[in-house]
């Protein structure tokens, strides 16, 4: 079946009621972001909502890829635990030049080794990662040979696991009623079922439960003016309904105040305003603390190194945030890397059909090859930095210019540091700002694909051409070696899979955050 007879055409008035029927769901249902503040000083409304961006219909997808990336995703669990628990590999790979130009990244990895020297008091790191791909469908291949690539693996602050749950169910509910138009693809078996939001939630509980006191409560700390209210409420009210635990949702700026570690135990108490007793706190599960941006002051410095000195679990602790650095995601690109951690051939070899290409842009042979082509020929690359949250990536012919803005910054500082008078050795081995970055081989999604995206409302760009990537929720469970009496080996407690989410944007744009705009929320049917 080719792509171009999906989605159905509908004339106009079917189209506004099959928009009228999916409003009202996605109202009923919570599919619902906080709107827009009417200006940036002016608070958001805590009582009205707005529908959050979706697809009319659910996306083709070819069951066997989506098939695909839920089977790798325990090696991914799997792999990035022992990441997190490896501290060799994290000093050498971001405590290396990333942690000296970067400074965010500096920061994150001085925050850790200041904990590590203190001594760790909570072995256990809770995981709830999504692992991203696009369909890779170079010009002229036939879809059979099409395949899945990994964009990036997320280990902070994973978002979208209640909407997309919410949207799977918006589009089977289309189905069931009859609002579709019939279409030999569309059937109910094609629309997978998304357990997502429980399994998430499953997820904390498994961690809660690890932590052994029944009567602690699970901290979300979430950022100042979060829009994204209704895919974070949903895991609070699955904690308390299914498995009878508190979850309270704090802005990181509120916690300035509200926390205090207890001298002889470690345990994080989380002091309630105007409350009577202060609440220990079993898990910390961070909805911010990914972007510099979210550390409005110092003092979000200053929570984040009081939790990381706690026994509470830490969703994710700052070893796992570092192990989802873009920078670790290229380094395990390299063969010899991956075959520290997936000693499995077989394994390994599944793990590395679904890389693209990735390459340093330090000072060794791959690293300024790699630079050369950057530099001359760009047009297939995308350059990241060790950012998250959408929008930081720089694409295509806008590289060159960059690298040489980066240059250019290199030098001013080898200026300054001479005249601070600094020795010629010192100047010699400083890390270049490039090295902060990766390059990636940009993925070629399928082309022609049409959907129709729904923002606010109204059906944007009516039949756009369009992308859509595909994300797999994982939770993982991990026991650290802190004391080495495993030989550094790390423990996985809990592996699982545990939903999927699929976003779709308009190929015109080369970002794809729901966020930040760019895409809407979708849900794959299976072709
Ligand atoms: P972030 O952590 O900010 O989400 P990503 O690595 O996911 O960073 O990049 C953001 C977006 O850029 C992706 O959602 C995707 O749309 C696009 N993108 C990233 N890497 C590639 C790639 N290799 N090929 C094509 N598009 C990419
Ligand atoms: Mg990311
Ligand atoms: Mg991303």
């Amino acid at each position: 079946m080719s792509a171009h007879d999906w989605p159905p055409q509908l004339d106009a008035a079917q189209e506004q009621a099959l928009l009228d029927l999916a409003s009202d769901y996605a109202l009923a249902h919570g599919l619902v972001l906080r709107p827009v503040a009417s200006s940036p000083s002016s608070p958001l409304s805590l009582t009205t909502g707005i529908h959050a961006p979706y697809s009319l219909y659910p996306s083709q997808l070819p069951s066997h890829l989506f098939a695909q990336a839920l089977a790798l995703q325990p090696t991914y669990n799997e792999l990035y635990a022992r990441v997190t628990a490896d501290d060799a590999f994290l000093e050498r790979v971001v405590g290396g030049a990333v942690s000296k130009v970067d400074e965010f990244q500096g920061r994150l990895y001085e925050l850790w080794k200041t904990v590590k020297a203190e001594g760790i008091k909570q072995p256990l790191a809770l995981g709830l990662f999504r692992s991203d791909y696009l369909v890779h469908a170079p010009q002229g291949t036939a879809p059979s040979e099409h395949t899945i690539k990994q964009v990036e693996f997320n280990t902070i602050s994973s978002s979208f696991g209640a909407l997309s749950t919410r949207v799977g169910d918006l589009h089977r509910y289309l189905l069931a009623s009859g609002a579709y138009p019939p279409h030999p693809s569309l059937t109910t078996s094609a629309l997978p079922t998304n357990s997502a939001l429980a399994g998430l939630a499953g997820g904390l509980a498994a961690a809660h439960k690890a932590y052994g006191v029944d009567d602690a409560v699970v901290l979300m700390v979430i950022q100042d003016n979060e829009r994204n209210a209704f895919d974070q409420r949903p895991l609070e009210y699955e904690l308390v309904e299914k498995h009878g635990i508190r979850l309270l949702r704090v802005p990181f700026s509120e916690l300035r105040t509200t926390l205090s570690l207890s001298s002889s135990s470690h345990a994080l108490l989380y002091h309630v305003p105007h409350g009577a007793s202060p609440l220990e706190v079993s898990l910390v599960y961070y909805r911010t603390a990914y972007a510099p941006t979210d550390y409005y002051t110092a003092a979000e410095w200053d929570t984040r190194l009081v939790i990381e000195r706690s026994r509470a679990i830490k969703c994710p602790s700052v070893a796992m945030q570092l192990a989802g650095a873009k920078k670790v995601q290229q380094v395990l690109a390299s063969p010899a890397e991956l075959a520290h951690f997936v000693p499995r051939g077989d394994t390994r070899a599944a793990l590395a059909e679904s890389f693209t290409g990735l390459f340093p842009l330090d000072d060794s042979r791959e690293g300024l090859d790699a630079l050369e082509r950057a530099r001359t020929d760009p047009s297939g690359f995308v350059l990241k930095p060790q950012r998250e949250g959408g929008g930081n990536n720089i694409y295509r012919g806008d590289i060159p210019p960059f690298l040489a803005q980066l240059e250019d910054e290199d030098e001013e500082r080898q200026r300054r540091r001479a005249g601070e008078g600094e020795g010629e050795g010192a100047r010699e081995r400083a890390p270049k700002g490039r090295e902060g970055y990766i390059l990636m081989d940009l993925i070629e999604p399928p082309r022609g694909v049409e959907q129709v995206l729904v923002k606010a409302g109204e059906a944007h760009g009516a039949r756009a051409e369009v992308v859509s990537e595909l994300g797999v929720y994982g939770v993982v469970l991990v026991r650290e070696d802190v004391d080495g009496s495993r030989g550094g080996e790390a423990d996985v407690l809990v592996n699982e899979t545990v939903g999927h989410l699929l976003r779709t944007k308009a190929s015109s744009s080369d970002e794809g955050g729901v966020a930040v705009g760019f895409s809407v929320i979708d849900s794959p049917l299976l072709v």
